[in-house]
């Protein structure tokens, strides 16, 4: 790593590196309780709903409408720098972008999210590229899926997950499923082979949920094959290889294909995976080091992380980013004021398991492992049209028009304190 030279070109009192899902979120909350010198760095012009991938794969919506522009969402009064930060000197307490632009700041917001490392899955690429291989991790790829969804006409279709941490650990599935469902009312269930092929020892974390799961998987026959690490595709043949772990350990198995949806396996990017600021614990995902319920890193304690680049031990998930959220923004502004840290994160995350058309089963877990509903009066540990229309139209609505832009969801149920607002006349005013 080279070492700051220039002068700082620009400082914040509060840099927020990402302008997704919890570096957006981040910015609004800290614009209306009445900071006036915050920044965002970063280089894309589109906001993504990456939750509804899933569908966009399954042909259920268009891509088009889990996009807007990023610079409806930067709230006013925020400078967005469009860079992209290629290193960060914690110990300057200062970032330096692809462009040389350096950025000095008192308190800093990591929230760059999670790196997809295509290349490493030997073949993963080729296999893209070729045509019978697609992911739903990807805006321009997911549109692929369905094409391939819809051109099946019988053989095997494979699933994968990987063994790193992922965003949305049940998207590999999810699909799974609408696909599985897709096959059966198109009348090619006699003549399709469903495998999974996942590196985790079970279908789902939660015993409660994966109960439910375990029962989806017999419906539709699949063929869930538990701690197969896929190391290898092979474009050329449709062949797909996987090392397994536990008792058969370091053993290979080849499963042939003819339609695979493949996860890339992920980390934290690589500038935050090199710098001080990654979990020591963990060399290989670099995730950043941060206490699980404040949020903020124990050796720089003007740093925290929030999202999927934070190593708090939560399901990486855009309902973890937009519950940590206010807890960050409450201790932010707190240490800004000289105090400890006043609100923590439970670990409530929600996972939305899309089982078929018109079917969803909310998983709703946190720190204590334990199923934690918060929806009040509905039994969530079935599978429900209702939680459907929530996963299609209710949540993208609740994340374009409440989270996003840091205002409080009326169901947010017991949990930590919300960020204390400014009038909006003071806010004006500044
Ligand atoms: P992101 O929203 O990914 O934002 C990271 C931002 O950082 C991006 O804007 C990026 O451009 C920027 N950035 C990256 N590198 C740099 C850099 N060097 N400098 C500056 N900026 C940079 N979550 C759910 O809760 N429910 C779901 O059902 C669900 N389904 C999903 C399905 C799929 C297929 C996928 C892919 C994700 C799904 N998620 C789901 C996960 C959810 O989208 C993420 O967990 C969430 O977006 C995390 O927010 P974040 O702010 O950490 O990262």
């Amino acid at each position: 790593m080279s070492p700051v030279t220039n002068v700082t070109k620009a400082h914040h009192r509060v840099l927020i590196l990402g302008g997704g899902t919890g570096g957006i979120i981040t910015a609004n909350l800290l614009r209306r309780a009445g900071q006036t010198d915050v920044a965002i760095v970063e280089p894309s012009e589109r906001h993504f709903y990456q939750p509804l991938w899933t569908l966009v794969g399954a042909g259920a919506v268009d891509r088009t409408t889990t996009v807007r522009s990023e610079a409806r969402y930067v709230p006013k009064g925020v400078r967005w720098i469009r860079e992209r930060v290629a290193e960060i000197f914690p110990d300057q307490r200062c970032v330096r972008t692809e462009s040389g632009l350096e950025i000095g700041y008192d308190f800093l917001v990591v929230a760059v999210g999670a790196q997809l490392n295509w290349n490493a899955i030997p073949g993963l690429e080729e296999g893209i590229r070729k045509g019978n291989v697609s992911s739903n991790y990807d805006y321009d790829l997911a549109p692929r899926t369905w094409e391939l969804l819809r051109n099946f006409r019988g053989g095997t279709a494979l699933f994968h997950m990987p063994g790193t941490p992922i965003k949305c650990p049940g998207a590999p599935q999810k699909i799974m499923y609408l696909a599985a469902d897709y096959f059966r009312r198109k009348g090619l269930a006699g003549k399709t082979r469903i495998i999974y092929g996942s590196a985790t020892a079970t279908i789902y974390g939660a015993r409660e949920y994966g109960a439910v799961l375990d029962r989806v998987v017999e419906r539709y026959g699949i063929d869930a094959r538990f701690n197969h690490e896929l190391i290898e595709i092979r474009a050329e043949k449709n062949e797909a290889v996987f090392r397994l772990k536990g008792d058969g350990e370091n053993q290979t198995v080849t499963i042939p294909y003819d339609i695979l949806h493949a996860v890339p396996p992920q980390s934290a990017p690589d500038f935050i995976r090199r710098s001080p600021l990654a979990d020591p614990r963990k060399p290989a995902e670099g995730w950043v080091e941060v206490d699980k319920f404040t949020l903020r890193h124990p050796a720089y304690p003007e740093v925290f992380a929030l999202g999927d680049v934070a190593g708090s031990p939560n399901a990486k998930t855009g309902a973890a980013a937009s519950r940590q959220a206010p807890v960050l923004a409450v201790n932010v502004l707190a240490a800004i004021e000289g105090k400890p840290p006043q609100s923590a994160y439970d670990g409530y995350i929600a996972c939305p398991i899309v089982t078929g058309y018109g079917r969803m089963l909310l998983c709703e877990l946190d720190y204590s492992g334990k199923p934690s509903p918060r929806i009040p009066g509905i039994d969530t540990f079935r599978e429900r049209y209702d939680m459907w229309l929530l996963k299609k139209y209710g949540l993208p609505w609740l994340y374009w028009n409440v989270l996003l832009r840091g205002r409080k969801p009326p169901f947010l149920g017991p949990g930590p304190a919300f960020v204390p607002e400014q009038p909006r006349e003071e806010l004006a005013a500044r």
